[in-house]
């Protein structure tokens, strides 16, 4: 008989007045009681409609049945044959807008707590630390992957294990895209990618930090001068957007990717930290992304009155509700309706304030969303002494204008055969943010997944 409690059993974590004082992991995860239970929720529907919501289709009944019955060696193999970041996907998915998105217990109460039960299990495999890497034998095959964001990771994985020599280019000097530079430590613990990233080094993948294609070295030379018979480009989407407006240049403004950079990768956090954030007690973000959380999260760690600023109201707030939630409970407060004009500096071009417009709600674009409209004479001046601009991403330009033949959009994306990942250059594939445009964690895995099987496949034709 299944478990028929309405409610996902509570996941235990950092009260708001503790976590606002430090980096550590929010969420602290089930124990194997907690899980067994929350497991038994699931009906095991013969149609298991959450499986169509998961990009890369984790058979998702047979982990929860493993995990129900405290066989979590079995459930985390169902896991590893489909993902190769479950203790990332299980904690930084969107799962309301996924697999849970569609589970059919959120009809009549709350869904499965699927992701939760995937952090548990990976977790748990991860704690055991006893896995021999598996060792492929050797295809004969040599590809070159650009970047090592989730896209780069799993796409080297899948190819590794196929038994084709890997090396993954990354321009700094950490490896894990996004999921190190950007998100912060208190969502995902950099320890989790680290000891991802070491299971692919020990399949025999080599990682080249403080590599960047098209500058460092070109696509044509890693086929000319390196013998790589196929490259694959997973170089996200990190360069930021701004408003441009008048102030944008004043010390003290930030794009949310350097702050976040700062942050997560360089410790900016520490006292002795090489590359700083200069201290601020007021800060205004600008945004209603999880970008925007995740920056104003991290401000308010370090000890400022943190504002977001965002021109729709609440219910339009792209960020996951839970993420929002989070933010309001550290104390971060939000200012819907509100549109930046100007911001305003002191005589030594530091910011001291930001110049703002009421908005309201007109008639909906072409996304649906009601379009916000200035309101007259509503001006009003926040007082801030830094400004995050968070208002999305796109790939950066470099790989594209040093590599011929390479066809983009117009906004920069990469084009792609999305069943393969092939591009319009023979032999070069794409994913991920590069492709699509700021996306998610499991999106980019989904598609370092699709291009690995092309590779394969056209390695194997030639
Ligand atoms: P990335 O993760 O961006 O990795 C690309 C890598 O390529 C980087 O390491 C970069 O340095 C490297 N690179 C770029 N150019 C070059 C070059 N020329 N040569 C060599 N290397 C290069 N998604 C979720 O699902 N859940 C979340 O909670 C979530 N939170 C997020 C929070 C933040 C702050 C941000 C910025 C994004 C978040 N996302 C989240 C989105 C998600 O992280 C991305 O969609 C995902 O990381 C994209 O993966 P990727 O492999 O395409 O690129
Ligand atoms: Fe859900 Fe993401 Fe796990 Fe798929 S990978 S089952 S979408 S949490
Ligand atoms: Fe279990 Fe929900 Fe999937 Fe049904 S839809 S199999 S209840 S997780």
């Amino acid at each position: 008989m299944p478990n028929m409690t309405e409610k996902k059993y509570p996941m235990p974590s950092q009260s708001p007045d503790e976590r606002r004082e430090n980096f550590r992991e929010v969420a602290l995860g089930y124990d194997a009681e907690t899980a067994v239970s929350e497991a038994q929720r699931c009906l095991q529907c013969r149609n298991h409609p959450c499986v169509s919501g998961c990009p890369v289709h984790i058979d998702i009944p047979a982990f929860i049945h493993r995990t129900a019955e405290g066989d979590f060696a079995a459930a985390y193999e169902v896991l590893h044959a489909a993902s190769a970041l479950p203790a990332v996907c299980g904690r930084v998915c969107p799962q309301e807008s996924q697999c849970e998105g569609k589970c059919v217990r959120g009809i009549r109460g709350e869904s499965v707590g699927i992701g939760r039960l995937e952090r548990f299990v990976a977790d748990w495999h991860l704690a055991r630390g006893d896995e021999a890497a598996d060792q492929p034998v050797p295809n004969g095959h040599s590809v070159a992957v650009v970047g090592s964001g989730p896209s780069g990771l799993t796409c080297a994985g899948e190819l590794a294990r196929a038994g084709c020599q890997v090396t993954i280019f990354e321009a700094l000097h950490l490896a894990g895209g996004v999921l190190v530079y950007g998100i912060p430590e208190f969502r995902l613990p950099k320890e989790i990618v680290r000891r991802e990233i070491q299971g692919l080094q020990a399949m025999g993948v080599k990682v080249e930090t403080n590599v960047i294609i098209g500058r460092t070295i070109t696509i044509d030379e890693l086929f000319d001068e390196y013998g790589f018979e196929a490259v694959f480009i997973g170089s996200g989407a990190g360069l930021p957007r701004f408003m441009g407006i008048p102030g944008e240049n004043l010390k003290g403004v930030y794009s949310a990717n350097e702050f976040l950079t700062r942050i997560n990768l360089m410790k900016a956090y520490e006292p002795n930290a090489d590359t700083p954030v200069i201290p601020s007690a007021k800060v205004a973000v600008v945004g209603g992304g999880n970008v925007a959380m995740d920056a104003a999260r991290c401000a308010r760690r370090l000890g400022a009155e943190v504002t977001v600023v965002y021109r729709r109201t609440r219910a339009e707030l792209p960020a996951r509700q839970e993420e929002v939630e989070h933010a309001m409970e550290e104390g971060i407060r939000f200012c819907f309706l509100t549109n930046p004009l100007e911001i305003r500096g002191n005589d030594q071009g530091w910011v001291e304030a930001m110049l703002c417009q009421r908005m309201e709600l007109g008639e909906p674009d072409a996304s649906g969303r009601r379009r916000p409209v200035p309101v007259e004479n509503s001006e009003e001046v926040l007082e801030a002494d830094s400004v995050i601009m968070a208002l999305g991403t796109s790939p950066n330009p470099l790989i594209k204008n040093t590599t011929e033949g390479l066809e983009t959009q117009k906004w920069g994306g990469i084009v792609v055969d999305e069943t393969t990942g092939r591009t319009s250059r023979e032999h070069v594939y794409a994913g991920g943010d590069a492709v699509t445009g700021a996306a998610t964690v499991i999106l980019a895995m989904g598609a370092g997944k699709t291009a690995a099987q092309a590779i394969l496949a056209d390695l194997k034709a030639t």
